[in-house]
């Protein structure tokens, strides 16, 4: 399949020169380059504007409740542990009303691909901010909170224990898809940070200074060392790139779907993993 041959009819609502577009040219470039069949795939969002992007995919999609798309997410694994599961929203869904669920999804390693399309701020509820939005915007903006220090998201995702932790730019297409295209492949919990400027609710140059402060990885830079990715995590600039993915020999024994079961919350009472994975 093409990339076009992901979308759906549907026509995209929002503004234009979002940074939401290139995540979903993006997404079906990764789709596409990985042969991953449309009965195959599930997209799983919560609310918010990237949360809307589920409806653009040919897939099993399910545009679900704020905050709560990890455990939906988990649920469609869990029942269709062969479905690729992809689950996309924004900094205000995942990182306020969803955060309690980021590091249950890292600590059972559910085979999720988890796309945060960060742009540091409430853009479907018109601009309120969101626990990444940067304190100078704040001001600027004259938003509530202003003193209150942004998350790191990849800094978080690496001390939950992530195995896999990437971030990347919505205005590269290349560097998106590829980043994209390796978290899904990868065999567990996998998490990207997209940075996506709103360019409605953040002034014109706000998209421009976010790209400035980007920089690529460096190639010598071994993803499989932790504490080289927490001092990129932990750098002034936005390190793009795979900031960690945890060498296969290195995975938790209890990691993947299997996990479930060895906690006893799956198969439920009464079912056998035969009858609870049906097909
Ligand atoms: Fe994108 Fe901002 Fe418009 Fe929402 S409000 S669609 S985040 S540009």
């Amino acid at each position: 399949m093409k990339p076009k041959d992901y979308r759906t009819a549907l026509e995209p609502v929002w503004c234009t020169g979002c940074g939401d577009f290139g995540v979903l040219k993006a997404l079906t470039q990764s789709l596409a380059d990985l042969e991953v069949p449309v009965e195959k795939l599930a997209l799983i969002s919560g609310i918010g504007c990237s949360s809307r992007l589920p409806g653009y995919v040919r897939s099993y999609a399910f545009n679900s409740v704020h905050g709560r798309a990890l455990p939906i997410a988990t649920g469609v694994k869990l029942a269709r542990p062969e479905m690729t599961t992809v689950v996309v929203g924004g900094d205000g869904d995942g990182f306020s009303i969803g955060l309690g669920h980021i590091p249950h999804c890292v600590r059972r390693d559910v085979d999720l691909t988890y796309a945060v399309l960060d742009n540091g701020i409430y853009g479907l509820t018109k601009g309120q901010a969101s626990p990444t939005t940067d304190p100078d915007l704040k001001r600027e903006l004259g938003l509530a909170g202003a003193a209150e220090r942004p998350l790191n998201p990849v800094l978080m995702l690496l001390g939950s224990g992530c195995g896999f932790v990437a971030r990347t730019h919505a205005g590269n297409l290349p560097h998106l898809r590829a980043m994209l295209r390796e978290a899904i492949r990868y065999p567990g919990f996998a998490f990207v940070h997209v940075l996506a400027a709103c360019v409605t609710y953040q002034p014109g140059t706000y998209a421009e200074s976010l790209w400035k402060r980007c920089t690529m990885i460096p190639d010598e830079h071994d993803p499989a060392s932790f504490e080289r990715a927490i001092e990129l995590a932990r750098a002034e600039r936005f390190m793009l790139g795979v900031l960690y993915r945890r060498p296969p020999d290195q995975r938790p024994a209890t990691a993947g779907p299997e996990t479930m079961e060895n906690a006893g919350i799956w198969p439920p009472v009464g079912a056998t993993s035969e009858s609870a994975y049906p097909g």
